[in-house]
């Protein structure tokens, strides 16, 4: 149905809505839609910029009266579905709300914040969510599918920290869910990244103790990669679940936003995040990194005893929109074979090559265990691999698709049997991904809570729950 044919509707919903209601013709319209990654548009047949949780009730009814799916959008990291015109797409960053409860150790948050505030809110207390790399991202999208943070080996990941939803399901039947109201629903959501069920507009996550932490990373020539690389092995096989590491090799870009000693040049980084207590705080983060200092002296040191509002430095994601890809899965071990691939997809071939960087992040410690009450399943590989590149033409796009393939070609035997990971990919290899993220039996249930609460498929532009098995 075309939404032009709709516009009594529209006016209708215009009426009801704090928030914008926004045809493709109306100016505001391509801001609100764009997202952070600029490789991806949305063109829905409308949108909605919600302001209240009565806005997101009203979209989805108007919406199911007209026959669209309903797409939820907060920052744009993470696409699935691009909208198109048989698309209402929701936009959630009005919903910005944080409240800490700091006797709870609990952090409520609107369902379009990002992790930005809630940090900052947080760290006034001393407390911190298990935010990931770059606290720009949202809040809802980066839990529901994992969130593996830089305190995910002692804390585990933030999935594993929500405590209660609220969501608009449906019929716009707005359902508060946790391990005790609905289950299934709750267990559903936390595991499946959002927007296949119903758009969440509250969230309840624990927070954790921690306020400095000693982390940082550690700057090696690229020419030394393959021993800093075998030495990270060791090394981080042995170090204590209070440290999340990475090794990294990332061609910094020749771009005005890359600071000048980095800029056009590539590094060997050894990173990570030290969260101990306070007896064995950051001075026995620093006796860990000191072994890398006294093996060898890096060309840059950044490691630091910080407080963990300066998380963002760790990982020095950009913050400004960029066309940009991503591509991740679980490994069960490091070996040589994985450095030469990641080495290769950076360097190899002659001209400078799509992607920015190669980091495998060492997983374990608490992502491991197991949380029976939600979906998310993928707790056994011990290592993270994540490919990053730039799109800056149809033919860079081109290399990367190519360069991401081939890297996940030479690694296929430490993919072993694991389930993939929903937050380090989009698009399409998002749908492929999803179809081996879970195991049958988690599949089935999946499926069983799909036709229970979204039994028309309205939700239809998140990953696939309904339909053909994903198993
Ligand atoms: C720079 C950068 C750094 C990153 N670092 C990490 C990291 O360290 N660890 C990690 O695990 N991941 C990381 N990611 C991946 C990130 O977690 C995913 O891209 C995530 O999906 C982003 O969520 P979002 O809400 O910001 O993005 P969006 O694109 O707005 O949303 C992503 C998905 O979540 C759904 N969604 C969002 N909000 C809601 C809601 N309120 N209700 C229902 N569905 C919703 C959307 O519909 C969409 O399907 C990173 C991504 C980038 C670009």
């Amino acid at each position: 149905m075309s939404i032009q044919t709709s516009l009594p509707g529209v006016d209708a919903l215009r009426t009801a809505c704090t928030g914008a209601v926004l045809l493709p013709h109306d100016p505001p319209y391509s801001g609100a839609c764009a997202g952070w990654n600029l490789a991806w548009t949305q063109r829905p047949g409308i949108a909605v910029a919600a302001s209240t949780v009565d806005d997101v009730v009203h979209a989805v009814r108007f919406a199911e009266t007209h026959g669209l799916a309903v797409s939820v959008q907060n920052t744009g990291h993470g696409v699935t579905i691009p909208a198109d015109d048989e698309t209402l797409l929701i936009l959630t960053r009005g919903l910005d709300g944080v409240a800490i409860d700091v006797e709870s150790q609990q952090a409520t948050l609107g369902g379009g914040t990002t992790w930005t505030p809630v940090l900052e809110a947080a760290q006034r207390y001393g407390l911190a969510p298990l935010l990931g790399s770059a606290p720009h991202v949202g809040t809802v999208g980066f839990s529901l599918g994992g969130g593996f943070g830089w305190l995910a080996r002692k804390y585990g990941l933030a999935v594993d920290a929500v405590r209660s939803l609220t969501v608009v399901v449906a019929g716009g039947r707005l359902v508060t869910t946790s391990p005790s109201a609905e289950p299934d629903l709750f267990w559903a959501l936390c595991g499946t990244a959002g927007s296949g069920l119903g758009v969440v507009v509250e969230m309840t996550v624990d927070l954790v103790p921690v306020d400095m932490v000693y982390a940082g990373n550690l700057f090696y020539p690229v020419e030394d990669a393959e021993q800093v690389f075998d030495r990270y092995v060791d090394w981080s096989e042995g170090c204590p679940e209070e440290l999340t590491s990475a090794f990294n090799i990332t061609a910094f870009p020749p771009l005005e936003i890359v600071p000048e000693p980095l800029r056009g040049k590539t590094f060997v980084l050894v990173r990570g995040c030290f969260a101990g207590t306070e007896e064995a705080g950051p001075s026995e983060g620093r006796r860990l990194v000191d072994r890398w200092r006294a093996w060898r002296r890096p060309l840059m040191d950044t490691w630091a005893s910080i407080p963990f509002s300066r998380a963002a430095e760790i990982s020095m994601d950009p913050v400004d929109p960029l066309p940009a890809a991503s591509s991740g899965r679980w490994l069960d071990r490091l070996d040589r074979g994985v450095f030469e691939a990641m080495r290769d997809a950076v360097v190899a071939g002659g001209a400078a090559s799509p992607v920015l960087f190669a980091e495998t992040r060492h997983a374990g410690g608490a992502i491991s265990r197991r949380r029976p009450e939600v979906s998310f399943a993928a707790r056994e590989g011990g290592r993270m691999l994540e490919l990053v590149g730039l799109i800056t033409s149809p033919e860079s796009d081109t290399e990367l698709a190519r360069r991401f393939s081939e890297t996940w070609r030479r690694v296929d035997s430490r993919l072993a049997a694991l389930p993939g990971y929903l937050n380090f990919v989009e698009g399409h290899e998002k749908i492929q991904i999803a179809r081996q993220a879970f195991d049958a039996g988690t599949a089935k249930r999946l499926r069983a809570v799909k036709d229970r609460y979204d039994p028309q498929d309205v939700f239809r532009r998140g990953i696939p729950l309904g339909g053909p098995p994903l198993a």
